[in-house]
């Protein structure tokens, strides 16, 4: 017998994109619309060579502070969060 392993509850839809969430996000991963990630949000800085690529400036702009020892980089595949805006 696999210890643990027959009490797990597996994670599915919703609480696996929550469980995606990282520091320096703006609010929950997978609060967004359906389908959309953070690389197609307007706040996600796409831009190589800036300092906050790969970051959320919603984040930065709600007055959000990190711990020096997290990046705040965000994965671009992260599922949108509640802030998420289209690009324009
Ligand atoms: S969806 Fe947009 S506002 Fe939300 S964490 Fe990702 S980049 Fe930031």
């Amino acid at each position: 017998m696999r210890i643990g392993a027959d009490f797990a509850t597996p994670m599915v839809g919703d609480d696996i994109a929550a469980h995606r969430t990282v520091p320096g996000m703006a609010h929950i991963a997978g609060t967004g619309p359906a389908g959309q990630r953070c690389r197609t949000c307007e706040a996600f800085e796409l831009e190589r060579g800036s300092s906050r690529a790969g970051r959320c400036g919603t984040f930065h702009a709600m007055g959000g502070r990190l711990p020096k020892s997290t990046s705040g980089l965000i994965s671009s595949d992260t599922p949108a969060c509640k802030h998420w805006r289209a690009r324009t």
